[in-house]
């Protein structure tokens, strides 16, 4: 989506209030938003849209009063399938493990599926989230988890129904015939071998799972036989570690957590899906109505190149590096969840500044009409990830930032805060910058240099050299040489502001007979060693006129 596109774009934001009124008509003393992800690597920046919608849903329920709080299951229960090319372990030697048993070869964490849960949950307070965090390997040993296991093996019969009912839908006769005979020696739960520490064996494609085979409810006995090393007994249901088939998993969570309300992507949601048959088991395994589902589609972060190999994943970590986490709440609330989103991180100065004007009218400001006032009433505390302030607190501009940030090397921090704050009163046409303006600088110019170094154009990234070249030296004419003397008269002159300044690259060219293009061509060449960069009056002003001078002086 360009920026263009975006702007023009309907906003439709009905969809929160919609939901909102949904989960009210559960009219319970507490409200519990409920997230999850399976812990098999590094999570996707793209997942924040199933954390921010629970937060938003959970932050209008405060607002109206209610006692709302969110949860976010980190799955780290599964059983290892194969593992990412960052991790070091034997995969032979962990293949059938839950994600939970097996060690962190970071050696930070306790364990594998607690790094990587780690890794995400830490980025949550920076996009305004506070989900409590629970490890599903750590509720399968509550009482709570060991009664629900018990419920669903004495009510194994009916999940084998609604299974057949859901699951073999779309079956030839053939695939349901087999299917129905493969069911009837099912349980819902496998067992991990207390000899060999596996769920399961065999890795993708040739999964055995270690199935419960037998249950009886009189005695609380469990009968298993472990796949993988050919371990088996009989022995009582809370002397062992279970865990339930995943389609069961979920409705079992619901159920002990009482979740009233939890997003889901579109491959779970789908009607008839994992979510409708969890639904169908909450009604007749737990006797309740389980939550109310909410639908999303992801979101896809783009554009030109993610500038990682596939096996990095673009964490939210990487997104915070590159933007503010507010960008990322409003491309996620403005539009139905179940419109995709697709981010693209090659677009985010103007997606940036699209956001920011969009602030600017929920302050008042740029003449907004009564209708983008309104939207940004309601919107615009939502994409905020701490509480809106009062006052309007003005941004120094991204794509100013670009620029600034990659002359580090050539300017003084001091010198940079400085044009900064120029800058920034210029754009908001202030007398004085507030402190709270002021600390914004510092992560904006980060963001903006990292932005640029891994997503931007060749455009986008500056680099300046610290001396002219031989070659550049070289293709200097008498005109261009005449053109930066007379050019250097007008830096020794009076303080321009930078279109003056523009304009003045235009005039002397005139007065020396040499062409407009031809005299941009030669600054850059000798600032950036390029053709072309960032518009010029403004880039010489960063750089100071001191600078420049120096610089050309240089070459002549
Ligand atoms: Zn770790
Ligand atoms: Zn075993």
């Amino acid at each position: 989506m360009s920026p263009e596109d975006m702007q023009d774009e309907e906003f439709s934001i009905h969809w929160i209030s919609d939901i909102v009124n949904e989960v009210l008509e559960r009219d319970v003393d507490e409200y519990l938003i409920v997230t999850g992800k399976s812990m098999s690597g590094s999570v996707h920046a793209g997942f924040m849209k199933e954390i921010i919608i629970a937060d938003v849903i959970k932050r209008e329920l405060q607002t109206l009063g209610k006692d709302a709080k969110t949860v976010f299951i980190s799955d780290d229960f599964d059983p290892i399938r194969a593992f990412p090319s960052s991790v070091t372990l034997s995969p032979e030697e962990y293949m059938g493990v839950p994600y939970s048993d097996a060690p962190d070869p970071h050696g930070c964490c306790e364990s594998l599926g607690a790094h990587w849960t780690n890794e995400l949950v830490e980025a949550f307070p920076e996009f305004g989230a506070d989900p409590k965090v629970v490890s599903q390997s750590k509720l399968y040993e509550t009482k709570e988890m060991l009664d629900a296991v018990r419920i669903c093996l004495n009510q194994t019969e009916t999940i084998r129904e609604i299974l057949i009912e859901y699951v073999a839908r779309d079956f030839d006769e053939k695939q349901k015939a087999d299917y129905i005979e493969s069911m009837k020696t099912w349980y819902p739960a496998s067992v991990i071998c207390p000899e060999c520490g596996r769920l399961q064996s065999g890795g993708k494609g040739s999964i055995i799972p270690n199935r419960v085979t037998g249950y009886d409810a009189e005695s609380d006995e469990v009968s298993y036989k472990c796949a993988h090393c050919g371990h088996s007994e009989t022995t009582k249901l809370d002397k062992l570690r279970l865990k339930l088939s995943w389609r069961v998993d979920w409705p079992a969570k619901w159920y002990i957590m009482k979740t009233t309300c939890e997003p889901a992507g579109k491959d779970h949601a789908v009607k008839g899906g994992s979510y409708d048959t969890g639904l169908e088991m909450s009604r007749r395994v737990f006797g309740w109505e389980g939550p109310v589902k909410v639908p999303f589609e992801w979101v896809r972060l783009g554009g030109r190149d993610m500038g990682t190999s596939r096996d990095v994943v673009f964490t939210p970590r990487a997104w915070l590096n590159i933007a503010p986490p507010e960008l990322f709440r409003y491309m996620v609330l403005r539009t139905d969840p179940e419109r995709a989103n697709n981010i693209q991180t090659d677009l985010i100065p103007d997606l940036v500044d699209i956001y920011e004007a969009f602030e600017r009218n929920y302050y008042g400001f740029d003449d907004a009409d009564n209708e983008k006032q309104d939207l940004a009433k309601v919107l615009y505390p939502l994409t905020e990830v701490r509480p809106v302030s009062d006052e309007y607190i003005p941004k120094l501009s991204f794509k100013f930032a670009v620029v600034t940030s990659q002359l580090q090397g050539i300017l003084s921090e001091e010198t940079i805060l400085e044009r900064c704050y120029e800058v920034l009163k210029k754009q908001h046409n202030l007398a004085t910058i507030s402190s709270e303006s002021k600390s914004l600088i510092p992560t904006r110019l980060s963001r903006a240099l990292h932005w640029a170094k891994e997503f931007g154009s060749a455009q986008d990234q500056v680099e300046v050299p610290d001396t002219v070249s031989k070659e550049i030296r070289d293709t200097l004419t008498d005109d261009d040489r005449a053109f930066l003397r007379k050019f250097v008269a007008v830096l020794k002159g009076d303080t321009l502001d930078d279109e003056e300044l523009q304009g003045k690259v235009f005039e002397t060219a005139r007065e020396v007979g040499l062409k407009d293009k031809r005299a941009f061509i030669v600054l850059y060449r000798i600032l950036i060693s390029r053709k072309s960069g960032p518009r010029l009056g403004g880039f010489l002003n960063l750089l100071g006129n001191e600078w420049v001078l120096n610089r050309i002086m240089s070459v002549l």
